[in-house]
């Protein structure tokens, strides 16, 4: 067995044969011409029929990968009609008396050149579409046939590296997936092969022509190919494909579809996530929104205190990504479980019941004003909200707008861009659920964390082990809790919603339904079951 490793595009399994692809032979002609008008001529009608070829690539990516990737070939129908490209291109002809061949090849590799030199990844991955164009021309000027790089059977293509154009043309139902050298995870090869929905690996510099041919597994988790792999192996991966499947297909069936119950009744059904890393799940999985952006997750991944700047492009990068969906940022909640050497937390008897999230913000104003400007600054780029940890008090909750609104109004008078943001209180003591009166009143919405609720309520530390046996998490008390704070919540025009694992138990849907829940949010992997079963429920019976 041999493992190569490379940059997963796409989290998912391929397993089939290799066929290796060499592409053509492209030497081109460097003949020199005599008749230069002749010659312009000649690839003004190569530009026209490459401009038709893309416009037959926008359709057929059309129906395969949809509006957004379909209109990389619209781009292209541009770049092919942009009169620096044009120019450069027609003085090499006129200027140095080239054939067009020569011409076309020369301008596109210059103009890729420049691309690819930019700071900006995404103008950066341009470069490849260039370079795409141009080839579309060559092909055209030297009659050469791109489309038959695959076989007759169905394998996992391996090649130095794919443009946008053939990786469209590919048949999708001889395509397992793709292997390449080179390439980029911005590239518009990339963005394509992650919405047609084909395993790939990029950037893997052990691929071999040897490899032609042997049996393979693309795997996308772990951003690496087994060629030849070991029957062991190959069997948990197809076990692990068989998931996937059925995940797919329930992806397939629910994708759209409102989470509305057999009579009516409709709730959200958001994702829970830490970061950047995992906003790729919440698309896979079709997510509504992000219910909680474990913000900690900024500050544990940091050696020192994160700066505004260094948070504002986490959260943005979030926010932009999934915008118009809501995105509920949880500020801070460090402490407890969740320490960093950089705070030097003193230790404490009982960190659980300590110093710890909103805590810490309300008395270290600059560390948390730090973080609410990071977040309103981020709201300008899409839906944001912002909701408060371990809240036990209406001081509390003042306290925390106060100092957000401390904030804004300090950005506005800075010039900076902000956005609307709805405030949400997290009710995760029984403190909070007996004011979830008075708390509603001040806020737009609550957001039930019960891992903490269930903690605090049964004063059974959710750390210790050892208490599995006393854990009940249908626990009536807790049931009740939520009830309590739902009706709260909805006497104060306040939605209510739960972020706690407790919103992914299945067994507990109905009741939370019942409840008049608004929103669940739970791990990206719980949202598509969960959205089943919000559809399979009749709340009239
Ligand atoms: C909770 O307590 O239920 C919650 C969602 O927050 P965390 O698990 O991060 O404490
Ligand atoms: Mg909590």
């Amino acid at each position: 067995m041999q493992v190569g490793t490379g940059k997963s595009i796409l989290n998912g399994i391929a397993i089939g044969k290799i066929k290796v692809y060499k592409k053509k032979d492209t030497t081109i002609s460097t003949a020199e011409v005599e008749d230069t008008a002749a010659e312009i001529a000649r690839f003004e009608e190569a530009q026209a029929k490459a401009i038709e070829q893309q416009t037959a690539l926008y359709e057929k990516a059309l129906n395969e990968a949809g509006e957004d990737i379909a209109e990389v070939f619209n781009i292209h129908a541009m770049m092919l009609e942009d009169d620096d490209f044009v120019d450069a291109i027609k003085e090499i002809i006129n200027g140095q008396k080239m054939c067009a061949e020569y011409a076309v090849k020369t301008a596109g590799n210059n103009q890729a050149a420049v691309f690819a030199a930019m700071d900006d990844p995404y103008l950066q991955a341009r470069s490849a579409d260039v370079l795409d164009i141009a080839q579309a021309m060559l092909d055209i000027l030297q009659g050469t046939d791109t489309q038959s790089v695959q076989g007759t059977e169905p394998t996992i293509l391996v090649a130095e590296d794919l443009a946008p154009s053939e990786t469209v043309r590919l048949d999708k139902s001889l395509l397992l997936g793709f292997i390449t050298r080179e390439g980029s995870s911005n590239s518009h090869t990339a963005i394509l092969a992650r919405s047609m929905n084909i395993p790939a690996l990029i950037q893997c510099k052990d691929i071999t022509e040897e490899w032609d041919g042997q049996m393979a597994v693309i795997d996308g988790y772990n951003a690496c190919v087994y060629v030849d792999p070991t029957p062991d192996l190959l069997k948990s991966l197809q076990k692990r494909q068989q998931e996937d499947r059925k995940k797919q297909a329930l992806l397939q069936e629910l994708k759209g579809k409102p989470n509305t119950t057999l009579d009516g009744k409709t709730i959200n059904v958001y994702a829970n996530i830490g970061g950047i890393g995992d906003v790729g799940a919440v698309q896979q999985n079709d997510a509504g929104g992000v219910g909680l952006f474990r913000s900690e997750f900024v500050y544990l991944n940091s050696k020192d205190y994160p700066t505004e700047d260094y948070q504002f492009e986490a959260y943005k990068q979030v926010v932009e990504t999934l915008a118009p969906r809501k995105v509920i940022i949880r500020t801070c909640d460090i402490g407890a479980d969740k320490t960093v050497d950089y705070m030097k937390l003193d230790h404490e008897e009982n960190p659980a019941l300590g110093y710890r999230a909103i805590r810490i913000c309300l008395t270290r104003k600059d560390f948390f004003k730090t973080q609410l400007r990071a977040i309103l600054r981020a709201s300008a780029y899409g839906n944001v909200s912002v909701m408060f940890p371990m809240i036990i008090s209406l001081r509390e909750l003042r306290d925390a707008k106060a100092t957000l609104e401390e904030c804004r109004k300090e950005l506005v008078a800075e010039g900076k861009k902000v956005g609307e943001v709805e405030i949400g209180t997290m009710i995760e003591t029984p403190a909070a659920v007996m004011i979830a009166d008075d708390l509603a009143e001040e806020c737009d919405f609550f957001s039930i964390g019960t891992n903490d609720l269930t903690q605090y309520t049964c004063a059974l530390d959710r750390q210790n082990a050892k208490l599995e046996p006393f854990v009940n998490p249908h626990h009536p008390a807790v049931l009740k809790m939520i009830q309590m704070t739902v009706e709260a919540g909805h006497r104060h025009n306040c939605w209510v919603g739960i972020c706690g694992e407790l919103g992914a138990d299945t067994a507990l849907t109905e009741s939370f339904l019942r409840m008049g829940v608004d929103e669940l949010s739970v791990n990206p992997k719980s949202v598509l079951p969960l959205r089943k079963m919000i559809r399979s429920i009749d709340l009239s019976k």
